[in-house]
């Protein structure tokens, strides 16, 4: 054990100081049963098909039975929430049951939901099936988008009840409650390190830092204020990394707090996230977070660098000088408009320079949001677009059904797309690619099938019910979110009248 542990093992709350962790024990659980597995996660960590159907799978992954040698603990940190420092907050529903090397890599394997540690503070520690069905369909449907992600194996009834309030109704109800096995190399996250320079604790953030190198970053090289910079252009660069992805693919967050940033840059903390169906700069799935909108979609990518200035200001201490800090958050701008413009033009199939991009970039993003228009479907559709096209107006056979409010796309609103679409078809002539090549890339940055918040939540009505048919559909399809699936075609569709301005909620 390398890291500084809680003498105190037991799990009553409680401030933890100068440790990265508590030991603790998972909860028993009334009934366990299991609702689903990830194959491709279970193959990752070398389990048969055998083991996966084993007793002891269950067991384990419900937290009921601890393997001998593992010892299972909740980690200390701290985070800003919505902006403002919260002090220690910590692991208050996640226990981590073991680390795994399998075919060189290294996992931790953590249940969420299996009951109190030091760091519950006033919740119960457990988690109920909705958010459990919400987190283990989304991280694995990340996975295969391509997005840096913790990932999940396992999606089980723990047969407890929970007490929850329900938002949107303020009454209080009891719910099935769920414990879901989630897996990341590390669960590391900005507040981990935070905690101790909130407490002036440089000597265990140091050790914790060296960790954190030594481990997950070991190109880097022997502790040395160098490395510690280097460490922090690596976090800088990946979680960037993570957030052009996030806006490629149209996911927000939706609680971008400290907490729940990793610093392997990996989408943590699967909450009241949502999937943009309109195009909107301006959506937030998150209804506690109406009024000022922090996280909302187009925010997402100043909020990291918000999170990033916190992480620098926490790792300071170790290396006395703020310039070189200062550089890597200056070169994330310049790095980030970068990145964000490429993305943006592969998502239309632009591959050449051209100084008037960023223009067709902004008008497009203006005109997207002047009627709803459905993202995935509009950039899906759009390879469909003739570079050789000789009506003006054909544009609509191809991207028309994106439109939520097809009548509002007239007069001036038509005037602009058509213009839009002018530009694009010229600057397209500049292309060397045919139409089938560009169509082909395109779709491969441009997903056909995501997780739409009303998919999710068809899914947990069924399952709320006891039929999980709908879980293993949805998993399934979204294995293979770029590929052309005929038969899920309703899955390609616009969301649902009845599901406007339903998100799904988090506790
Ligand atoms: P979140 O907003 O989900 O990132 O959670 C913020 C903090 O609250 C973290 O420290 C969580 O571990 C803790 N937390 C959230 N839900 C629960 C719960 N049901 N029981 C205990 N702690 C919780
Ligand atoms: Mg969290
Ligand atoms: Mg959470």
């Amino acid at each position: 054990k390398e890291l500084p542990a809680d003498p105190i093992t037991e799990n009553s709350r409680r401030q933890v100081e100068k440790a990265c962790f508590s030991y603790v024990m998972p909860k028993h659980t009334a009934q366990p049963s299991l609702i689903h597995v990830s194959p491709e996660m279970a193959e990752e960590l070398g389990l048969s098909e055998a083991d996966i159907r084993s007793e002891e799978f269950l067991k384990v992954f419900t937290g009921n039975t601890v393997l001998d040698g593992t010892a299972p603990y909740a980690m200390c940190y701290g985070g800003h929430q919505f902006g403002n420092w919260a002090g220690q907050l910590g692991d208050g529903r996640a226990i981590n049951l073991m680390e795994v090397e399998h075919k060189g890599k290294h996992w931790a394997l953590q249940l969420k939901g299996a009951g109190e540690t030091p760091y519950s503070r006033t919740a119960d520690g457990l988690a109920v099936l909705r958010s459990s069905i919400r987190e283990y369909l989304c991280s694995e449907a990340m996975y295969h988008l391509g997005v840096p992600t913790t990932r999940a194996l396992s999606l089980a009834l723990s047969g407890d009840k929970v007490l929850r309030d329900i938002l949107y109704n303020g009454n209080s109800a009891y719910e099935k409650g769920a414990v879901v096995c989630r897996v990341a190399p590390s669960f590391l996250r900005f507040g981990n390190y935070q905690i101790f320079a909130a407490r002036e604790d440089t000597a265990t953030m140091g050790t914790l830092v060296d960790y954190t190198i030594k481990h997950f970053f070991p190109e880097l090289g022997a502790p040395s204020k160098a490395s510690y910079v280097q460490f922090f252009q690596a976090v800088a660069d990946a979680t960037l990394e993570m957030l052009v992805h996030w806006q490629r693919v149209g996911f927000v967050h939706g609680v971008m707090n400290t907490d729940n940033l990793s610093i392997l840059g990996l989408t943590i903390d699967y909450g009241p996230y949502g999937w943009l169906e309109g195009y909107d700069h301006g959506w937030t799935p998150n209804t506690t977070d109406r009024q000022h909108k922090r996280y909302r979609y187009g925010n997402q990518p100043n909020i990291g660098l918000w999170n990033l200035y916190q992480l620098a200001n926490a790792i300071f201490p170790l290396i006395g000088e703020a310039a070189p800090l200062e550089a890597v958050l200056e070169g994330f701008k310049t790095k980030f408009g970068q990145k964000y413009r490429d993305m943006m033009k592969s998502k239309i199939g632009l591959y050449k320079a051209d100084d008037l991009d960023l223009h067709l970039l902004d008008d497009l993003e203006e005109n997207l949001q002047l009627t709803e228009t459905d993202m995935t479907l509009f950039f899906r559709n759009l390879a469909n677009f003739k570079k050789q096209e000789t009506n003006s107006g054909a544009f609509m056979e191809v991207v028309g059904d994106a439109f939520y409010t097809p009548d509002e796309v007239s007069g001036e609103v038509l005037e602009k797309w058509k213009t839009w679409f002018a530009t694009y078809q010229n600057r397209l002539g500049q292309e060397e690619l045919s139409d089938t090549e560009r169509k082909q890339k395109m779709n491969s940055v441009n997903p056909k099938y995501v997780l739409r918040n009303y998919m999710a939540q068809l899914a947990i009505d069924a399952a709320d019910k006891g039929d999980y048919a709908l879980i293993d559909e949805l998993f399934v399809l979204l294995k293979k979110p770029y590929d052309e699936q005929p038969e899920q075609e309703k899955w390609f569709a616009k969301r649902p009248d009845w599901a406007r301005n339903k998100v799904g909620c988090s506790m």
